[in-house]
């Protein structure tokens, strides 16, 4: 029997796991990427020596994503970060982050009735059912579970470092409160040489995998026989015209670019216009030296700004150097951010770092995820299926699909559920004929 044509839109993570586990199924897998290089959002760029990945990247150590590089044999090196140097800021000022019982305890962050309450909320959220708590934002959760604005704004915080959401009154509690649970019992790694080697290591095994890596190759449209719901994948059609079959199409990218492939689906395009992205202004600076090397890291609570130090738990500078990643997580209303206003964070974690700048990257607005999964639309279950459900063979990955994760998560873990799903079927049907 002839194998199943699969064809990958994006060579992202998401398109470049896909496609490893379709070939390491049997599957006939080209990879087709429009940019110069594959990686998309996990790129990373070395400018004097420094890998700046596209803004801070931790990888979630009880994520999809690590599990899904594990099977696929990748193993990332990097370190923990978080053991030392790890501060709150608030009015303006570093107070001592509280990490576990002692450092909650002496912290002047919070009153000792917040501290209390704080202490009960930390000490059950890992047992909290939080499927329960889809269709509830983070804020009546917050509301409900906490009556003191310091312990609010705390938890807050710890909702934006580990969702990258400002935006707490559309975000489902059920997506917080599960990144909350993953990062306090995990942790997260930042990666040695950057998220581009996680790129680089996923094509190294596509290739081993006989899977056709193709870039600088944008697709078109994807190419269907029939209308309605028995409508099937014939092939795509390229931007230099020329048109491939594929028995299926693994279509990522934004919510946009994949409903542009298909013109005219409505179920496509009205998923493209309902989601709403999360977005974050960066900040990357290559400094010669940290002038407070015990000042590794701040979590804005009065305010949604993030400053750490990535090359004190990864090889991301050169020696003696330190490379910096400053946010501010944006919420819907926030069209970006000032570079001034990233910079007065390193005054305060920093004082002096502008002398030391070898290197810097500024941006004002950059897409983090493609969808916040929101209460309203009932959290994960709400986000759209991998399988497009009207076209047989008609499949998509990304961190806005599917019904797990956030972030590369999502990315990596829609991969898994596209490739479990197509090689299922693949066996329940044979090939279809398809024409060139
Ligand atoms: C500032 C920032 C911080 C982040 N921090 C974290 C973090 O700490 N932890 C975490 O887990 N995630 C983080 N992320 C998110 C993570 O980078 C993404 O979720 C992940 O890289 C998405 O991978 P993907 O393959 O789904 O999508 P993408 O990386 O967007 O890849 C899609 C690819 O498809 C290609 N493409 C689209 N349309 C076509 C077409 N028609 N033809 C050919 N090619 C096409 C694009 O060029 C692109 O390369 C962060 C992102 C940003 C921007």
């Amino acid at each position: 029997m002839q194998a199943t044509r699969v064809a990958v839109v994006g060579g992202g993570l998401g398109g470049l796991a896909a496609a490893v586990l379709l070939a390491r199924g049997g599957c006939a897998v080209t990879v087709y990427e429009r940019a110069k290089h594959f990686g998309g959002r996990a790129w990373t760029t070395e400018v004097e020596g420094f890998r700046f990945n596209l803004g801070p990247h931790a990888l979630y150590r009880g994520g999809a994503a690590l599990r899904v590089l594990t099977r696929l044999g990748v193993k990332p090196t990097g370190g923990i970060p978080g053991q030392t140097g790890t501060f709150a800021l608030r009015g303006g000022r570093l107070h001592t982050l509280p990490r576990g019982p002692v450092s909650l305890m002496t912290t002047d962050l919070l009153t000792l009735a917040g501290k209390l309450e704080l202490a009960r909320l930390l000490a059950g959220i890992g047992r909290i059912d939080t499927h329960a708590l889809a269709g509830m934002s983070m804020r009546e959760w917050l509301d409900t579970r906490l009556s003191r604005d310091d312990a609010r704004a705390l938890v807050g915080a710890l909702t934006r470092v580990s969702s990258y959401c400002a935006d707490h009154d559309a975000l489902s509690a059920e997506v917080a409160v599960s990144q909350i649970q993953m990062a306090l019992a995990d942790n997260v790694l930042y990666v040695d040489g950057g998220w581009s080697t996680l790129v680089d290591a996923l094509a190294s095994r596509a290739r081993e995998a006989g899977v056709r890596l193709e870039t600088s190759v944008r697709v078109e449209a994807v190419g269907l026989a029939g209308h309605g719901p028995g409508a099937h994948v014939e092939g795509l059609r390229l931007a230099d015209g020329t048109v491939h079959a594929a028995d299926a199409v693994v279509m990522s990218g934004s919510p946009g670019d994949v409903a542009s492939l298909v013109p005219g689906d409505a179920v496509l395009a009205g998923d493209a216009a309902e989601a709403v992205p999360v977005k974050a202004a960066t900040l990357e600076l290559g400094l010669s030296g940290l002038p407070r090397p015990d000042a590794l890291f701040a979590l804005g609570v009065d305010g949604p700004w993030y400053a750490s130090v990535h090359s004190a738990s990864a090889r991301l500078a050169p020696e003696g150097c330190a490379m910096v990643h400053v946010m501010k997580y944006l919420s819907g209303a926030d069209a970006g951010a000032s570079e001034t206003e990233l910079e007065a964070v390193m005054d305060v974690l920093q004082p002096g770092w502008r002398m030391n700048v070898v290197a810097r990257r500024f941006r004002p607005a950059l897409l983090v995820s493609h969808l916040l999964p929101s209460a309203k639309r009932g959290g994960l279950s709400g986000r759209p299926p991998v399988e497009v459900p009207h076209v047989s063979g008609l499949y998509r990955v990304g961190d806005w699909v599917g019904q797990e994760g956030m972030l590369a998560d999502a990315s990596f873990a829609s991969a898994e559920s596209v490739a479990r799903s197509l090689l299922q079927g693949q066996r329940a049907e044979p090939r279809r004929a398809v024409g060139a």
